[in-house]
């Protein structure tokens, strides 16, 4: 019998090989590289740096400089943790240089780092330095422990820094990376036709990938990463690309041509001249309406600019050609008030309005559903819950989605699953970021109300010392009795939060029998039935009530004009979008408003955070101001919107790579619809395999 050669594995089964068999790593070793998610070589070449370290400009202590990235070597003299206030800490560590010299890393609410920091211990720091004090010090810089095994000095340059596990060290992962590097750089497939490549002056992947993790320097690492960014950016765009295309497609929504006669009609309900903007967003929609494509359009603007109008519009031309129209709301108090303004516009019309809210006896409810399934009712009102239960429309032609930041993705897929094709109108008052609108809402159309009514009058703003409520509350008063009405607002009250429940009734005992003693003043909090809400804010909204003492249930979209003085207590507990969202209450009518805000801000970013407030009503500026304090994490994250997070690019930082990687995708699809060419096969399978399943895009291609 002749022995048989074995076949060359293939790129695929290199890749695939288990990371125990690379140079370096045995068994022990390869469990910890897994809790890390690496399984494969492939995960190992694919296991990007989160930081490096930058050994081409070691310093000792005198040479430090404040402006650029330095390291420096040092022994861990003292780690102190210091308890800031409000759940946060300071992490101070003191270090020897080698020269003698001491310098101080610092870390904020990273209590955890501690541990690592025994005394004795040898590390190279990373980071900007900068002089406090006596003291050089680094703010979160980078750190490697210099273990027993390591080599003394490490070599010149710039080092990747990789997440780490308990057990495991820096160098240890830099040696399987090198050795998966060298291993099957060879033989890795280019992602992107080589012209393409040339057009956009990208990297190729066997020059890239070797100089991400170990860049020769900092200019090599700006073309590395930049491959990365670019490539990561490019597959999702084609993924909205392609979502976009099988909308318009796949998707047939009626169209309903708003005609001359039409657009009079409804434009004649409206008791005031639109505002550009407003004049704008309804040709956008109108003409959205007109295509046989569902609209997916997003309209944003700050609070009070009139997004209402637009979505009225929007309804009636759906009605008007005999379909079904539904408003979802976040709240159940906003849901009621647009019932009501409905209502009143409505009045004079033929067009049948419900409210479907969450409080309704079952049999009432269930005859209105019956209503809307046989079409007997042209506009249905509600939260987000309520409508995506059970409710069956007879002929639904357009969803309006209002103060909703976070209907991406998934959610307006939550509702096409149950067997929806309508057109869409998704407002939100939270300014969203330019580069945010392009990924999370990037397969939506984008409509924006940067003006305001003429009407709409300035808010005045003031940070008050607690020696000024006795003065405060005399100009309250003296505004309630000019008949101006007014709002107390205290932080939220959770379910499981009896302290501040009991303030909150606290507050309003105190003001009933103290500074408002003479008025009619309201109590409305998260807790109360829908049923009691309603009944507070109509006597509220009717003028019954003068003061309404109230939790942040009063922040999203509650209008009532004659409400033109704000006090908010303990201001610091709210966050400057939830801020200018309550202030956005007041100054709706034809009187200025006043808003006093009350606080005891325990840190420097609270303190930025209500100096900012104070500052501007500009609801853009603040949302600016607010990404700069907390970064877009919080509100645009992209895991609440379904989408998986990026790997390595940054939106705020690459915004312009993001609109160079949205042009060439929206080309490509377009040139090759659902990517079905041979050529762009690798790219589809790769769109499919990240963003295939969040954005249903199963039936392209
Ligand atoms: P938001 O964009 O915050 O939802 P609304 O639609 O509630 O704003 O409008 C705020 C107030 O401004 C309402 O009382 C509304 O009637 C009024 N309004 C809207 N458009 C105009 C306009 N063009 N001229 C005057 N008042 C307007
Ligand atoms: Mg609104």
């Amino acid at each position: 019998m002749r022995a048989m050669a074995p076949p060359e594995p293939t790129t695929a089964e290199l890749l695939s090989t288990p990371v125990q068999f690379l140079p370096g790593v045995g068994p022990q070793r390869a469990e910890l590289l897994a809790k890390l998610g690496l399984k494969t070589a492939a995960d190992v070449l694919f296991f990007f740096p989160r930081d490096y370290q930058d050994f081409a400009q070691v310093r000792s202590v005198d040479q430090l400089e404040e402006g650029t990235l330095q390291s420096v070597y040092g022994t861990v003299e003292e780690a102190e943790l210091r308890d800031s206030g409000g759940g946060k800490c300071v992490l101070g560590v003191l270090f020897r240089a080698t020269d003698g010299g001491f310098f101080r890393g610092v870390w904020f609410n990273q209590p955890f780092l501690l541990k690592q920091f025994s005394r004795g211990q040898r590390m190279v720091l990373s980071g900007k330095p900068k002089l406090n004090g006596l003291f050089w010090e680094l703010i979160h810089p980078s750190i490697v422990s210099l273990g027993d095994e390591e080599p003394e000095e490490p070599e010149e340059g710039l080092l990747p820094v990789y997440p780490l596990t308990e057990g495991l060290r820096q160098w240890h992962v830099r040696r399987v990376v090198r050795a998966a590097l060298e291993k099957l750089t060879d033989c890795l497939d280019e992602v992107f036709p080589n012209e393409y490549l040339a057009k956009h002056n990208l990297w190729p992947i066997r020059q890239a990938l070797p100089a991400i993790h170990f860049p020769e320097d900092r200019a090599a690492l700006d073309k590395a990463q930049r491959r990365f960014v670019y490539q990561e950016l490019f597959i999702l765009q084609l993924g909205v690309a392609l979502r976009r295309q099988a909308q318009h497609s796949n998707c047939h929504a009626p169209p309903l041509e708003v005609t001359p006669k039409i657009d009079a009609r409804i434009r004649r309900l409206f008791p005031f001249e639109l505002t550009a903007g407003q004049q704008a967003a309804i040709a956008d929609v109108a003409a959205d309406l007109g295509r046989e494509s569902p609209m997916n359009r997003l309209l944003q603007g700050d609070v009070g600019s009139g997004k209402t109008v637009v979505a009225v519009y929007a309804m009636l031309a759906a009605i008007a050609h005999g379909f079904q129209a539904v408003l979802m709301t976040p709240t159940e108090v906003l849901a009621r008030q647009h019932a009501q303004t409905l209502g009143r516009l409505l009045s004079k019309s033929h067009v049948r309005l419900a409210s479907l809210t969450g409080g309704m006896p079952a049999g009432e409810r269930r005859v209105m559903l019956e209503q809307i399934a046989a079409g007997e009712i042209d506009v249905v009102v509600g939260t987000h819950a309520v409508l995506q239960e059970d409710v069956v429309f007879h002929k639904l032609a357009l969803v309006v989605i209002d103060e909703q930041h976070k209907f991406g993705v998934r959610q307006r897929a939550a509702l096409r699953r149950a067997g929806l094709d309508p057109h869409y109108l998704v407002m939100t008052a939270t300014p969203i970021p330019r580069t945010v609108t392009m990924t999370l809402f990037g397969d939506l159309d984008v409509s924006i109300l940067r003006d305001m009514p003429p009407s709409r009058q300035p808010v005045k703003t003031y940070l008050a010392e607690p020696d000024q409520r006795a003065k405060w509350w005399d100009f309250f008063c003296r505004k309630l009795r000019e008949g101006r009405q007014g709002y107390v607002v205290t932080p939220l009250v959770e379910e499981s939060d009896q302290l501040a429940a009991t303030s909150l009734d606290e507050a309003y005992e105190a003001l009933v029998h103290g500074p408002l003693e003479a008025f009619r003043v309201g109590l409305i909090h998260g807790r109360m039935s829908s049923q009691e809400k309603d009944a507070v804010m109509e006597d509220f909204r009717s003028g019954k009530l003068q003061v309404l003492v109230c939790t942040s249930v009063v922040e999203v979209g509650v209008d009532v004009p004659n409400a033109t003085l704000m006090t908010i207590e303990s201001g610091h507990r709210f966050g400057l979008a939830q801020l200018h969202q309550l202030r956005g209450r007041i100054g709706r009518g034809s009187y200025p408003g006043f808003c006093t805000v009350f606080a005891e801000p325990e840190s420097e970013e609270a303190q930025k955070r209500l100096d900012a407030f104070v500052s501007t009503t500009d609801g853009f500026v603040l949302a600016e101001e607010d990404f700069k304090l907390r970064g877009p994490g919080e509100l645009f994250g992209t895991r609440q919107h379904g989408l998986p997070p990026l790997r390595v690019a940054d939106l705020t930082r690459d915004e312009k790579l993001l609109e160079e990687a949205r042009r060439d995708a929206a080309a490509l699809v377009a040139s090759d619809p659902g990517l079905a060419l041979p050529a762009h096969a690798r790219l589809q399978r790769m769109v499919m395999a990240r963003y295939g399943k969040v954005l249903e895009l199963a039936d392209v291609g």
